[in-house]
C-alpha cells in the first residue's frame, strides 16, 4: 500500500474530549517538521454533516477556511498554525463525506449488485480517503488525527479501518499515539490511571495496541505513574509521555520535544535520522511572547462570545501579532447584544482598540453599528472582519451619507439602500452547504492606501466566506466623502477593504485575514492593528 514509503500517525482519544489532539497531533508534526521532514495533518470526523459548514459555532467553534475553500473543522486551524503551510479540502474528512461517497457510488451501480456495508466498503472508502494525502507524493509522513473518543459508536468504522491500516501498512510505517487523560484527585491527593487503563483496553478490545501514550496531566507524572501506566497499557515506559498542561499551545511543541515524542516516534517508523529540530524561530516567537513591552487591551465585538472557540482564528492571529508587536494583547470579549447608545461609552471608554467580528443573521447588528459609530467618531482604532466590515459600511451610510434607511440585504431586504447586497449569482441558491463565496480570492490594493501600508504590496490574496458583498452602486458616495475601497477584487471589481481616510486606523475587510495568521507569518493586518492600538494607548 505504502509504495512511496509514506508513513502514518494516528492520534485517538479517549477518557473525555476536549484534551487538545488537535494540538498533539499539530506539535508532533511541528518537530517533525524542524528536523526536516514533510508532514501533513488530516482529521477525520465522526459526525454526519458533510462539512462544519452548516453548523452553528455553538456545536464545534469556529469554522475554518482552507485556500481551496473547504470549510473545516478548527484543528485544522491549527495545523496551518504551527505547520505555516497550507490544508486543502483533503485535510479534513467527515462520516457524512464518506457516506455521500459510497452512496453515490451505490446510485450508479458501482458495487455490482453486492450489499453495501459499513464494513468493507465504509472502511475501504475511510482508508482510500487516509492515504489519498499520501499518494501525491508531497509528504513523508501523514499524521492522521480521528476526532471524538474511542468507544463512541459513530467513532467505530474510524478505528477499524485504522486497525486495519495498521496492520496493511506493515510494521515501522504505521502507529497509533492514544490521548488520554490521567486526572488527579485532590481530596485523595494522588494522580489516577485507572481511566487511561480503561481506555486502552477499549482500544484494544477494537484490535488496536497504541503504540505511544500521551497522557494530559496537571500535575507532573512521576516514575511510579509512568511505569504502571506503562505495564497495564502494554507499552514501554518510554513511549508515556507526559502532557502538562501549558501557558499556551505554542508551548507544547516544546514541551513535546522535551518528553521525547519525536524521537519515540522517529525510532518506531524506524524513519532515517534526520538532523536536531531547528526550532530558533519559534523559541524566538515564544520569547517575544512571554517577554511584552507594552499592554493594548482590545474589545472583540462578536455574537457567540460565550463561547471563546468561535472566533479561534482571531484569537490565535492576536497572540501571533502580540508577539510581533512584543506587547501584551487583552482580549475583552464583548457580546454586541449587550451594546446600545447608553452602554457603549462606559463599554468602549477605555479600549484601545475595537474588532467587530464575523457572523451571520441579525442577533446583535445594531450593537455592532452602534460600536462602530462610536470608535469613528472618537477615533478609536477599528478593524471589522466580513460582517464587522459591513456593518461599518452601513453604519458610514446611516451617519455620515444620511442615508437613515441603509442597511445589509441580509438583515432587511426591503431596505431602499441595500448598501451591503446579494450577489447575483447567489440569488438562486437555496442549497446552504458550500454555497456561499469560498475560499481565496484575489485582491489589489491601491497605492498610496493605509491597506498598501499594511501589505508593502498591491497583489494579495486572503480567503473568504460570505453571501453578501459592498454594493458598487453606492461607492462613488462612499468614496467621495471619505470612506475608500482600497482594496478590490481584479477580476470582479468586488470591494474587499474599506478605510477611512481621516481616521488612525479603520480597517474592515470582507475576506478573513485571520485564518492566514501563522507563528511564522502573523498576518500584517492584525500585526498593524495592535500597533495602531499601541501608538493610541500612548495618546
Ligand atoms: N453574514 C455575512 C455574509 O454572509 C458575513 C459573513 C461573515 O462574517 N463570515 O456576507
Amino acid at each position: 500500500m505504502t509504495t512511496n514509503n509514506v508513513k502514518y500517525v494516528f492520534v485517538t482519544g479517549g477518557v473525555t474530549s476536549s484534551l487538545g489532539k488537535g494540538i498533539i497531533a499539530a506539535s508532533l508534526a511541528k518537530l517533525l517538521q524542524a528536523r526536516g521532514y514533510r508532514v501533513t495533518i488530516q482529521k477525520f470526523d465522526p459526525y454526519l454533516n458533510i462539512d462544519p459548514g452548516t453548523l452553528n459555532p455553538y456545536e464545534h467553534g469556529e469554522c475554518y477556511v482552507t485556500d481551496d475553500g473547504a470549510e473545516t473543522d478548527l484543528d485544522l486551524g491549527h495545523y496551518e498554525r504551527f505547520l505555516n503551510i497550507p490544508t486543502s479540502q483533503a485535510n479534513n474528512v467527515t462520516t457524512g463525506k464518506i457516506y455521500n461517497t459510497v452512496i453515490t457510488r451505490e446510485r450508479q451501480g458501482a458495487f455490482l449488485g453486492k450489499t453495501v456495508q459499513v464494513i468493507p466498503h465504509i472502511t475501504d472508502e475511510i482508508k482510500r480517503n487516509i492515504t489519498l494525502l499520501g499518494e501525491t507524493g508531497d509528504y513523508d509522513i501523514i499524521i492522521t488525527e480521528i476526532g471524538g473518543c474511542v468507544g463512541d459508536i459513530e467513532s467505530l468504522p474510524f478505528v477499524e479501518a485504522v486497525r486495519q491500516l495498521k496492520w496493511d501498512l506493515g510494521s515501522n510505517n504505521g502507529l497509533v499515539i492514544h490521548l488520554t487523560l490521567v486526572p488527579y484527585l485532590k481530596s485523595a491527593g494522588e494522580l489516577k490511571t485507572k481511566p487511561t487503563q480503561h481506555s486502552v483496553k477499549q482500544l484494544s478490545e477494537s484490535g488496536i495496541q497504541p503504540d505511544i501514550l500521551v497522557c494530559r496531566t496537571e500535575h507532573q507524572l512521576p516514575a511510579e505513574i509512568r511505569r504502571k501506566v506503562a505495564q497495564f497499557c502494554n507499552v514501554s515506559i518510554n513511549s508515556v509521555i507526559e502532557a502538562m498542561d501549558a501557558d499556551t499551545i505554542y508551548d507544547v511543541p516544546l514541551l513535546m520535544r522535551k518528553e521525547k515524542l519525536d524521537e519515540r516516534v522517529i525510532a518506531k517508523l524506524k524513519l532515517t535520522h534526520k538532523n536536531e529540530p531547528e526550532l530558533d524561530s519559534w523559541k524566538e516567537f515564544l520569547g517575544k511572547l512571554k517577554n511584552p513591552t507594552d499592554e493594548v487591551t482590545i474589545g472583540l465585538v462578536g455574537k457567540y462570545v460565550e463561547l471563546k472557540d468561535a472566533y479561534k482564528s482571531i484569537a490565535e492571529a492576536f497572540i501571533h501579532a502580540s508577539a510581533a508587536n512584543e506587547t501584551k494583547v487583552n482580549l475583552k470579549w464583548i457580546s454586541s447584544e449587550t451594546l446600545n447608545e447608553e452602554t457603549i461609552p462606559l463599554t468602549l471608554k477605555n479600549l484601545d482598540g475595537v474588532l467587530v467580528a464575523p457572523g451571520f443573521g441579525e442577533r446583535g447588528i445594531e450593537g455592532k453599528i452602534a460600536a462602530i459609530k462610536f470608535v469613528r467618531e472618537n477615533k478609536i482604532p477599528f478593524f471589522g472582519i466580513c460582517l464587522g466590515m459591513q456593518c461599518a459600511v452601513v453604519e458610514y451610510a446611516r451617519n455620515v451619507l444620511g442615508l437613515k434607511e441603509a442597511a445589509s440585504f441580509e438583515m432587511n431586504p426591503n431596505t431602499p439602500y441595500p448598501v451591503i447586497d446579494m450577489m447575483e449569482e447567489q440569488k438562486n441558491i437555496t442549497m446552504k452547504g458550500g454555497t456561499m463565496r469560498l475560499g481565496a480570492y484575489p485582491c489589489e490594493i491601491k497605492k498610496g492606501t493605509k491597506a498598501f501600508g499594511v501589505y508593502g504590496k498591491s497583489k494579495i490574496s486572503e480567503r473568504h466566506r460570505h453571501r453578501y458583498e459592498f454594493n458598487n452602486k453606492f461607492l462613488a458616495q462612499y468614496e467621495e466623502s471619505g470612506m475608500i475601497a482600497s482594496g478590490v477584487n481584479p477580476d470582479t471589481g468586488l470591494v474587499e477593504i474599506v478605510e477611512i481616510k481621516d481616521h488612525p486606523w479603520f480597517v474592515g475587510a470582507q475576506f478573513h485575514p485571520e485564518l492566514k495568521s501563522t507563528v511564522l507569518n502573523p498576518h500584517p493586518l492584525f500585526v498593524k492593528f495592535v500597533k495602531a492600538a499601541k501608538e493610541f494607548s500612548k495618546l
